[in-house]
């Protein structure tokens, strides 16, 4: 193996798509090749990073596992939190109209009743009943309510009482990796890419502006919303989901922490007239946004809204507006080139997938790279997962927007118009008016969303008809429903001896 040339492999780009990519591959691939691995990164000073990019999903721990990242430096030098899930504000009906018009997208699996979904048995109850769903069926919202973390200081890294992914500050991260990767051997170059030379569908060469011509065995295009390398002659179609997904336009700001204390261990997501504000709680900041449709609201009404949020004067916010291109290139993975994070494309920061396509694109580029190199021709397959990924999340995402009952704007009025809604999430919503989401709904094993998911968002935003059979007139359902509560509690008590609050964990942490 000592003596074997080296794959090498050219990353252009050096924002969180780039760095974690050099990270992962540079720690990874090797064992797989059973070849050595020459990976360098090209950036570009002059060309600033897109700097969001600030929630993640569970995935992350296992990708930064492989990454061989240990957990309390990643979390001390990116600023980071726990996440626990999602709280939905306003989602479900015109603001001022519900009296709790909000719900949680817990992570992690929903409490069973020996093996056995206990949804169903929940539908037949009355609503005044029944409770919220994601309250019965998980303790994640409550212990993330109490400011408790997952996890305690001796749990093993990356592992926790509860599920859990990080909020993170997407600077600093990308600056984590690029130390860690350049101290493992990961070659950093400062250069633009002025010209890329092509044979057809491979690049044969990339013209930098200091004059150097660099080739490879494979380029990895880390670009951004410019695509500079997969879509260089234009001949990549771009698959838009515009028509679908409507916020296509960002405001962001930042808000200053109090203390530790402040820290919440969830996502906040509150609807807003034309799209909505997500609300990120760091080590010393929050990370504020407001995502919306430019087709429905101008910017300026955008940024006051964000203003109106952070309970500042408009004209003293300090802002930072971005375009969003929301689809994916058809051809992900194009000859010699492979596309990942932005430039491979982009489904709007709902359910915080950014970071998670770059994460898959890596895990599958581990599989199909030695294949690559032994002769074979894996570009359709990967493509194949790739627009299998984008699909399946923009379904779920359209969903949150689809069952809400606002009816307050445009917005809100054109989301729920039957041709905006995927045909395939249509016939899952028809299959589920008289159904519980199940596995045989989803047919692919690289999906990102479950069943579980599905079952936490249509049943927070309030979907399923109303039962109308009190617990104690059918045994069935009042055992069910009495076996999942003592479920329920028995999960509670292990998990709130098992994990410590936010503030002391992260107190402990800068402190190391
Ligand atoms: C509003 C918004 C909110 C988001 N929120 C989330 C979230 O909560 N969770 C999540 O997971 N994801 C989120 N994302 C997505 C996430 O930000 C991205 O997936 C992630 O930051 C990766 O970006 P990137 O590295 O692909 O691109 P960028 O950060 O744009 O980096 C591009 C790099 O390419 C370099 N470059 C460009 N052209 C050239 C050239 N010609 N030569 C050399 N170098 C070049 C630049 O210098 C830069 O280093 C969000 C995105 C947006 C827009």
């Amino acid at each position: 193996m000592a003596n074997a040339d080296a794959m090498t492999i050219v990353i252009v780009g050096g924002g969180t798509a780039g760095w974690l990519t050099a990270a992962f591959l540079q720690n990874q691939l090797p064992h797989t090749l059973n070849r050595p691995v020459a990976i360098t990164v090209i950036e570009a000073d002059d060309i600033p990073t897109v700097g969001v990019g600030e929630a993640t999903i569970p995935s992350i721990r296992q990708t930064l596992a492989a990454c061989g990242i240990e957990e309390h430096l990643f979390l001390k030098h990116c600023g980071a939190t726990f996440k626990q899930g999602i709280k939905f504000i306003n989602w479900r009906d015109d603001p001022g109209t519900h009296g709790t018009n909000h719900y949680f997208h817990p992570f992690g699996d929903q409490i069973m009743v020996a093996g056995r979904d206990a949804t169903w048995q929940w539908l037949q109850l009355p609503p005044a009943e029944r409770g919220a769903y994601a309250e019965r069926f998980s303790v994640q919202a409550e212990i993330a309510r109490s400011g408790r973390a997952p996890k305690n200081f001796t749990d093993k890294p990356y592992d926790g009482a509860l599920a859990y992914a990080y909020h993170l500050d997407a600077g600093k991260l990308a600056q984590f990796l690029k130390t860690l990767s350049k101290a493992r051997g990961v070659c950093h170059k400062l250069g633009k890419v002025m010209a890329i030379e092509r044979d057809a569908d491979i690049i044969t060469g990339l013209q930098l502006d200091d004059g150097e011509r660099v080739a490879a065995d494979l380029f990895i295009d880390c670009t951004g919303f410019a695509a500079r390398l997969i879509n260089s002659d234009r001949q990549n179609r771009f698959n838009s989901l515009s028509g679908t997904l409507f916020v296509d336009r960002a405001v962001v700001t930042r808000v200053e922490n109090a203390s530790l204390a402040d820290v919440i261990g969830y996502t906040k997501s509150t609807a807003h007239s034309a799209g909505w504000i997500w609300d990120i709680a760091l080590q010393d900041r929050r990370g504020v946004g407001h995502v919306y449709s430019s087709r429905h609201i101008d910017d300026d009404a955008a940024r006051a809204e964000l203003a109106a949020y952070v309970q500042q004067p408009v004209e003293t916010l300090e802002t930072r507006r971005l375009d969003m291109r929301i689809g994916y290139h058809d051809q992900q993975w194009r000859g010699n080139c492979v596309a990942i994070g932005l430039s491979s494309g982009f489904l709007e920061p709902l359910e915080s997938t950014g970071i998670y396509l770059i994460e898959m694109a890596n895990w599958a580029l581990l599989e199909f790279v030695p294949r690559y190199l032994a002769g074979a021709s894996p570009q359709a397959g990967y493509n194949r997962i790739l627009h299998n990924h984008y699909d399946n999340i923009a379904d779920f995402l359209k969903l949150h927007y689809c069952l809400s009952n606002r009816r307050d704007t445009d917005f809100w009025r054109d989301n729920c118009r039957t041709e905006t809604i995927p045909a395939t999430l249509q016939a899952n919503l028809a299959a589920w008016r008289s159904a519980v989401p199940s596995v045989y709904d989803f047919h692919s094993t690289t999906q990102c969303f479950s069943a579980t998911n599905y079952k936490f968002v249509l049943y927070g935003m309030g979907w399923g008809a109303s039962g109308a059979q009190a617990a104690e007139a059918n045994p069935q359902i009042s055992t069910m429903m009495h076996e999942l509560a003592q479920r329920r509690a028995k999960l509670r008590d292990f998990v709130l001896r098992d994990t410590v609050p936010n503030a002391a964990y992260f107190a402990a942490l800068q402190k190391l």
